[in-house]
C-alpha cells in the first residue's frame, strides 16, 4: 500500500469506485482505494440493479442520465462488462393523480432531453403482457431504464481507475482518521498507516462509522430491503426480455431475472437496520427473510401482475441500504474539517453513483462540482439531524418511496420537534403549519372552528380562499408574519466590513442602513443572496437562508476570515417577525419613540429599537411589496412582541399571516428565492441581480466573472410570466415553450392574489427572453403565458417606499 497519497477513498461498493474512477479521469492519479474486505462488500453485491432516469429533483435526474451513459465507457476501458439490459422501463399509474404526476414527469423531461411517452393501459400491456390492466389507468414509457450486474459496475470502475493510476487495497480497514495541522490526514488503518491529503468517506453501511472517526454525525440510516426471484415463468418463453416495470401504487418493482422475474417493494412498515452502530463483523451477509412484512405488497402484486401467484419463489433477498432522511445521497466537503469529503447516503447506485463520483472529483480538483447539486450537498442538514430525528424521517421517506408527494403535501414525521415561542399562539389562530428544517411554521391560517388541514392535490386547495384573505388584509391593512425561520450571521468586530466586502458582491451598506446582496462563487455564479444589515461600524446583521447555513459557513470558513472578524450563525438566537401592509407604520409608531415617517426612517433602514420594553433590531422592508418593518428579537423577547403587536394591531385589523401568502405576494413583485430562482448555476446577470454588484470595489470573489457576464449577457435570463393556469398553478419545473419549442423551465409558481393572476419565475434561453408570448406546460397541456416585462404589482415599488 502506498504510504502517501493524494487521495484515500474509503469504501469499495460502486459509490467509491466510481469516485476513485472520475478522480483519476479529472487527472489526479495518485489516489487510493482502501477497502475492508472485498469490493462490493457492503449494500452494493446484493442490489436488485435496477437503473432509472426519472427523479423528482431535474438536477438528480441529469446525473442519473449521465450514469446510465457512463456504462459503455467505463466497459470499453476496463473490459470488464457491466452486465447492462436496456429493457425499457413502464411505470404505471393506478389513479388519475398518479397520471397527473406521471405528466408532469415527462414535461420535466421535456428540456432534459428525455424521451418520454405517456400511454393508455391497453398500451401498457402490449408492452408488459404480464400485467392485468384493470388495475391501471395508464402509464409513461422510458426508453433508457433497465439493470445492471452490480459486480460489474463495481469492478469496471475499479479497474478502470486502475488503468488510470489508481491503486486499490483490500481487506484493509480504515480504523481512525487524524487530522494534521496542513489539512491532511492520517488515515491509520489495520494494515499499516496512509497519509493522505484528502480522505472521502465512501463507507456506504459504514458512512456514520467513518464520520464518527472525524466526530461527525452523518444522517444516513440504513433500511432493510426485501426482493424476491421467481421460478423460471412459462408466460416468459419466446419473449424478448421484459420490461423494467414500477407499479407506484403497489409500491412494487420488477423485472425480469433470467427465465424468472424478480419483485422488489418499499413496503410501508419498513424496518431500520443497526441504528445506532454498523457491526464491522457484516461482511457479505444478508439479513433473514421477513416475508410477512411484505405479504400485503405482494398481495397486492400477485392481483396486478397474476402471472407471479401462479409460480414458485425461487429466492428472497433481504439487504440492508442507506438513506438520508430526504433519500438524496450526501456529496460534498464537510463544513468544520479540511480536506474530508463524503460521498454517502446514495441509495440508488446504479442510477445515481456515476453522478457522484463525476461530481464530487470536480469539486476536489476543480472547487466546484460543475454541476447544480445542491439537492445532494451535505451542507443541507445541519444541526437538527439527530439519530432519532434522521430514524424517523428515513423511514418515512421509504414507506413513501413510490408514493405522491403533492406540491402542497406537508409529511409528519419527527413533528413537531422544534418551535418557537410563539408557536402556541400560532396553533390557537387556527394556523396549518409546515417544516423547514424541522422548524415549525405558519403556511396558513383556517378560519376558527374550522379544522386546519389543507387537502393534497396538484391543483388549487382548499387554502385558497384563505391565502387570498391574508393577501388582502396585508394589502389593505396590516398582516404579521412569523420569519423566525430565515437564516442569521451575526458579523462582529473591526475587520468585519472588510470581510463582508471581499465576500459578497455588493458593498456593505452604511451604518443604520440595508443592502441587497448576492454573493458569488469565482466563476460569477449565485451561491447566496442576502440581505445585509448595517446595525454599527463593527456589526452586521446578515439574513439569509436559514436551510443553506451550513452551506454558507462552509464557503466563509474557505474565504479565510482574517482576525478581526467573528462570524456567528445565530438563527435560532433571533427569532422573527414582520408587520406588512399601509397600515403597519401608524401601528409600530404607537411602539416606538423613534420618528417613523419617511424621511426620517426610509425605506432599507435598519436600527435598534426599543419597541415597548422589546429590544429589537428593526429594518424597513418587507418581502411582500407593501410598506413593512422586520423585528429581529433573541428568542426570549418573542412572545412579548408577538402579543405587543397583535393587541396593538387590533385597531387596525391586524391578522397573521402564512408563507403561503407570503409567497404569493413575492412571486407578485418578481422577488425570487434561494434554491428556486437563485442557484449555483444561475449568474447574478442572468438572475436579475446584477443591479446588486457594486463594481466600483477594486476586488470581491466573482468580480472578473460576473464582468465577463455582464459584458457576454449570460446564457439564460429570469423572467416573470402570467400564466393561463386554469385550477392549477405552476409549482416549479416545468417546461417554458415558445414558437413550439421548450426554450426553459419553470423555477416556481402560483397565485397572485393582489393581481389576480397565476404567475410564473423561470429561466428561459436569452435570445428569447424579450419576447412576449410563451406557453407553460401544466398537468400535459401547454397553457398561454404572456412576458410580464415588470412585476405584477406595484412595479416601481412606491408602495414599499410610502
Ligand atoms: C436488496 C437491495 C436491493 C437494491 N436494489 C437496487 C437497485 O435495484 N438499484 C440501485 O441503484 N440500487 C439498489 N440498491 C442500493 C444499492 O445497493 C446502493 O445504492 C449502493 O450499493 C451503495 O453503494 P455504496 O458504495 O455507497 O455503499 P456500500 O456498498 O455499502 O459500500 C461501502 C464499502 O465501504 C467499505 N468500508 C466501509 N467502511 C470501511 C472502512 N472503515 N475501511 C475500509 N472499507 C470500508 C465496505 O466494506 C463496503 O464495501 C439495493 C440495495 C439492496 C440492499
Amino acid at each position: 500500500m502506498r504510504t502517501h497519497v493524494q487521495v484515500a477513498v474509503i469504501g469499495g461498493g460502486v459509490v467509491g469506485a466510481s469516485v476513485l474512477y472520475h478522480l483519476t479521469k479529472a487527472g489526479w492519479k495518485d489516489v487510493l482505494l482502501i477497502e475492508r474486505a472485498e469490493l462490493t462488500s457492503g449494500s452494493t453485491w446484493h442490489a436488485a440493479g435496477g437503473m432509472h432516469t426519472v427523479n423528482g429533483d431535474p438536477n438528480v435526474a441529469k446525473l442519473q442520465q449521465y450514469t446510465i451513459e457512463l456504462y459503455k465507457e467505463i466497459e470499453q476501458i476496463s473490459g470488464q462488462s457491466c452486465g447492462v439490459h436496456i429493457t425499457g422501463g413502464v411505470m404505471l399509474a393506478g389513479t388519475p393523480e398518479r397520471m397527473d404526476w406521471l405528466r408532469m414527469a415527462k414535461a420535466r423531461g421535456r428540456y432534459l432531453g428525455m424521451d418520454l411517452e405517456l400511454l393508455s393501459a391497453a398500451e401498457c400491456k402490449k408492452l408488459f403482457p404480464l400485467m392485468d390492466e384493470r388495475h391501471f389507468v395508464g402509464g409513461m414509457y422510458d426508453p433508457i431504464e433497465g439493470h445492471v450486474d452490480p459486480y460489474g459496475v463495481t469492478h469496471a470502475y475499479a479497474k478502470s481507475a486502475q488503468i488510470g493510476g489508481a491503486q486499490i487495497v483490500r481487506q484493509t480497514r480504515v480504523v481512525d482518521l487524524k487530522a494534521r495541522t496542513d489539512g491532511s490526514w492520517d488515515v491509520i488503518t489495520d494494515q499499516g498507516n496512509v497519509h493522505a491529503e484528502h480522505v472521502v468517506n465512501a463507507g456506504g453501511l459504514w458512512a456514520r462509522e467513518v464520520g464518527r472517526m472525524v466526530g461527525i454525525e452523518l444522517p444516513i440510516l440504513a433500511m432493510e430491503h426485501q426482493y424476491l426471484i421467481t421460478e423460471d415463468m412459462p408466460e416468459l418463453r419466446g419473449l424478448k426480455e421484459q420490461l423494467h416495470c414500477i407499479d407506484f401504487e403497489g409500491e412494487i418493482y420488477t423485472r425480469q431475472e433470467r427465465g424468472g422475474m424478480l419483485m422488489g417493494t418499499y413496503e410501508r412498515a419498513g424496518v431500520p437496520w443497526s441504528e445506532r452502530e454498523t457491526p464491522w463483523d457484516f461482511g457479505q451477509d444478508l439479513l433473514p427473510n421477513d416475508l410477512e412484512r411484505i405479504a400485503p405488497s405482494l398481495e397486492v402484486g400477485f392481483e396486478h401482475f397474476p402471472a407471479f401467484a401462479k409460480v414458485g419463489i425461487k429466492k428472497v433477498v433481504n439487504g440492508p441500504f442507506t438513506f438520508a432522511p430526504d433519500g438524496n445521497p450526501l456529496v460534498g466537503p464537510v463544513r468544520g474539517l479540511t480536506n474530508y469529503w463524503v460521498a454517502c447516503g446514495v441509495m440508488a447506485g446504479f442510477s445515481q453513483g456515476g453522478g457522484v463520483g463525476l461530481s464530487l472529483a470536480h469539486w476536489m480538483v476543480d472547487g466546484d462540482p460543475g454541476a447544480d447539486i445542491w439537492g445532494m450537498d451535505v451542507a443541507r442538514y445541519g444541526d437538527w439531524t439527530s439519530l432519532a430525528y434522521t430514524n424517523a424521517k428515513v423511514r418515512e421517506n421509504y414507506s413513501r418511496r413510490f408514493r405522491i408527494r403533492f406540491p402542497n403535501e406537508e409529511l409528519p414525521a419527527a413533528r413537531p420537534l422544534r418551535t418557537t415561542p410563539i408557536y402556541e399562539r400560532l396553533a390557537a389562530e387556527n394556523a396549518v403549519f409546515g417544516d423547514y428544517c424541522a422548524l415549525e411554521h405558519a403556511l396558513w391560517f383556517a378560519p376558527k372552528g374550522t379544522s386546519a388541514t389543507e387537502e393534497v392535490t396538484f391543483r388549487r386547495s382548499n387554502a385558497h380562499a384563505h391565502v387570498a384573505a391574508e393577501c388582502h388584509a396585508v394589502q389593505h391593512g396590516v398582516g404579521l408574519l412569523e420569519t423566525s425561520n430565515y437564516g442569521k450571521f451575526d458579523v462582529t468586530g473591526p475587520a468585519a466590513a472588510r470581510w463582508l466586502n471581499h465576500v459578497m458582491a455588493n458593498k456593505v451598506p452604511e451604518v443604520g442602513r440595508i443592502a441587497l446582496a448576492p454573493m458569488l462563487n469565482e466563476r460569477g455564479r449565485l451561491i447566496g443572496d442576502f440581505t445585509m444589515c448595517r446595525v454599527s461600524e463593527e456589526r452586521v446583521f446578515l439574513v439569509g437562508t436559514y436551510a443553506a447555513e451550513d452551506y454558507y459557513r462552509r464557503w466563509f470558513e474557505r474565504s479565510n476570515p482574517p482576525a478581526g472578524v467573528h462570524i456567528r450563525p445565530c438563527a435560532m438566537q433571533y427569532t422573527g417577525l414582520s408587520i406588512a401592509g399601509p397600515r403597519s407604520r401608524e401601528l409600530l409608531q404607537k411602539l416606538v419613540r423613534e420618528d417613523l415617517s419617511t424621511a426620517a426612517f426610509p425605506f432599507l433602514s435598519f436600527r435598534r429599537m426599543e419597541v415597548g420594553m422589546v429590544p429589537a433590531l428593526v429594518g424597513r422592508i418587507s418581502f411582500t411589496g407593501e410598506l413593512g418593518y422586520e423585528f429581529w428579537v433573541t428568542t426570549d423577547y418573542q412572545r412579548a412582541l408577538y402579543d405587543l403587536l397583535m393587541q396593538a394591531g387590533a385597531e387596525y385589523g391586524i391578522r397573521p399571516f402564512g408563507g403561503r401568502a407570503l409567497n404569493s405576494m413575492r412571486l407578485e413583485k418578481s422577488y425570487g428565492n434561494w434554491a428556486r430562482e437563485f442557484r449555483p448555476i444561475y449568474g447574478a446577470f442572468e438572475a436579475g441581480l446584477g443591479r446588486y454588484i457594486d463594481f466600483k470595489r477594486s476586488a470581491f470573489i466573482g468580480r472578473d466573472a460576473a464582468l465577463a457576464e455582464q459584458a457576454g449577457g449570460g446564457e439564460r435570463r429570469l423572467i416573470a410570466l402570467a400564466v393561463d393556469a386554469g385550477d392549477a398553478d405552476a409549482i416549479g419545473d416545468e417546461p417554458i415553450w415558445h414558437a413550439g419549442k421548450v426554450v426553459g423551465w419553470v423555477t416556481s409558481g402560483g397565485y397572485g392574489h393582489r393581481v389576480s393572476t397565476s404567475i410564473a419565475l423561470g429561466y428561459v434561453d436569452r435570445a428569447v427572453a424579450g419576447e412576449a408570448d410563451f406557453e407553460v406546460e401544466l398537468i400535459g397541456e401547454r397553457r398561454a403565458a404572456v412576458r410580464l416585462a415588470q412585476p405584477a404589482y406595484d412595479p416601481k415599488g412606491l408602495l414599499m417606499r410610502a
